[in-house]
């Protein structure tokens, strides 16, 4: 067929699908407390699992959010719930070592148990499914490498992942491009907006005082009667607080310069269609995996629970603006069809930008930046990782030994001086990476 017109039409506006499908509650109308015991800055899955453990252990907690809540990366992702980390597994090793990366790796595994026993024990109706997630070669050379990175990962950490030949890949995706697949049934998918707003219900209902539209404008320790503490400045007003953690993510800003300088923020992209049949939406994810490619400058994508295709890609590397979104729905269009020659006449209904959160040695870290806790750096990883870190950096504020396995490892500054957010950095990173696709 000889086609003469433009393609179907294209959601050039920004509009995040997910929030579309949740209720994001709203903050305290009261004034700020004087007191608390620990404020959180930034209600994402990382500060909101944190103050709900603080919380439901009887501490005084206010959740600071310079927006809505949830409103960074942790509305706006794909619902991956992933096992793994951002690294490959042997790089992982040559730098730390076996036995500590025996311990990340079993962190990575829990965090999926921790976000399931969340959705569980606080009701949250976030379609959480432990319908795995599928990895897809873009090379030859990628697929065979695969079979030793399954022997490895069952060897070190006794997780058993499963090889795809392409001869079985149509069980798998409906998608011809791909040499292969490597396949973890641990993983899960959840809608992320409805699992951050169930969050902060859950956070609300066990006690904790709840602010949004409260950006916190400055934050240092300073003389209090009772000791020093930590004095606030939010938009909302002035408090005290013994403890701070830091949730800010890739949106971490000057308030906090010590930490900003160590984040790079990312910008990810995504799309959806309209509505796709039942038939059409099998046979392109016969499972409903959770589903990315391998390469660096990579492709996520999977079915939202209505059947949408929802496709994703570092399709950018700014943080969202007006221009980057309709920019980068038009790389995604064209990817997803590159993907799926089957969704060649689909609308895309939605397109939305994010920023992520990468550390310059792509792991996550915690810890304490100028006496306050953080925990941040989860490279595309943070729906179960973030969940995680705030859960267990919530016990190491509540005084529990700290025996998380990132807090030990150095967290490295910009090299050469580069600062973290410049502006002409991020396309050479992503030059960067496209060169490694091109050669690797
Ligand atoms: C498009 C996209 C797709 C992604 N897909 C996936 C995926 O499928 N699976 C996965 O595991 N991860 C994914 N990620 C990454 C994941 O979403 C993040 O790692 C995770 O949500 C980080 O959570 P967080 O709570 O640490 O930070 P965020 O959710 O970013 O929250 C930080 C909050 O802090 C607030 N804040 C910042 N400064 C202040 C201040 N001074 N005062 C008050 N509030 C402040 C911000 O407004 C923001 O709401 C994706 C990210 C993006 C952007």
């Amino acid at each position: 067929m000889v086609r003469l017109f433009a393609l179907p039409t294209m959601a050039t506006e920004e509009k995040n699908y997910w929030l579309e499908t949740a209720t994001i509650p709203a903050g305290e109308v009261r004034p700020l407390p004087e007191n608390v015991d620990v404020a959180v800055v930034g209600s994402g899955v990382t500060g909101l699992s944190a103050a709900r453990i603080l919380a439901k252990r009887g501490i005084s907690v206010a959740v600071f959010e310079a927006e809505t809540f949830g409103w960074g990366a942790s509305s706006r992702n794909g619902g991956m719930v992933l096992t793994g980390l951002k690294l490959p597994v042997p790089q992982m090793i040559a730098r730390y070592g076996r036995e500590p990366v025996q311990r990340m790796y079993a962190a990575s595994l829990a965090s999926i148990d921790c976000v399931e026993q969340i959705v569980r024990e606080e009701q949250i109706d976030c379609y959480f499914s432990r319908c795995g997630h599928l990895e897809v070669a873009c090379k030859r050379a990628h697929f065979e490498g695969y079979a030793e990175s399954a022997a490895l990962i069952a060897r070190e950490f006794r997780h058993n992942l499963r090889i795809v030949a392409k001869s079985e890949l149509r069980s798998e995706i409906g998608s011809d491009i791909y040499y292969g697949g490597l396949v973890d049934e641990m993983s899960a998918g959840l809608n992320p907006a409805r699992y951050v707003a169930g969050l902060a219900v859950a956070v609300k209902r066990a006690g904790a005082t709840m602010f949004d539209q409260a950006r916190v404008e400055s934050v240092a320790r300073a003389d209090h009667p009772g000791g020093p503490k930590y004095r606030l400045h939010t938009a909302k007003g002035s408090l005290w607080a013994r403890e701070v953690l830091l949730a800010s993510g890739a949106y971490t800003g000057d308030v906090t310069p010590a930490l900003r300088k160590k984040i790079i923020p990312i910008g990810s992209y995504i799309i959806a269609t309209e509505v796709l049949s039942q038939e059409l939406a099998r046979e392109l994810s016969p499972k409903n995996r959770m589903i990315y490619d391998s390469k660096h400058f990579l492709y996520y994508y999977r079915l939202t629970p209505d059947n949408r295709m929802l496709f994703g890609g570092r399709a950018a590397f700014f943080p969202e603006t007006k221009s980057t979104v309709r920019q980068s729905a038009e790389i995604l269009r064209r990817g997803m069809i590159r993907v799926y020659p089957q969704l060649r006449d689909s609308k895309v209904e939605f397109v939305w930008g994010g920023t992520l959160d990468f550390a310059f040695d792509v792991m996550p870290h915690t810890g304490r930046s100028d006496g306050m806790y953080y925990a941040l750096g989860y490279a595309g990883h943070g729906v179960a990782m973030g969940t995680y870190l705030g859960t267990k950096i919530a016990g190491v504020i509540l005084g529990e030994p700290d025996a998380i396995p990132f807090n030990s490892i150095p967290f490295p500054s910009p090299p050469l001086g580069l600062r973290s957010g410049h502006t002409w950095a991020l396309p050479l990173a992503g030059a960067y990476y496209k060169f490694l696709d091109w050669v690797s």
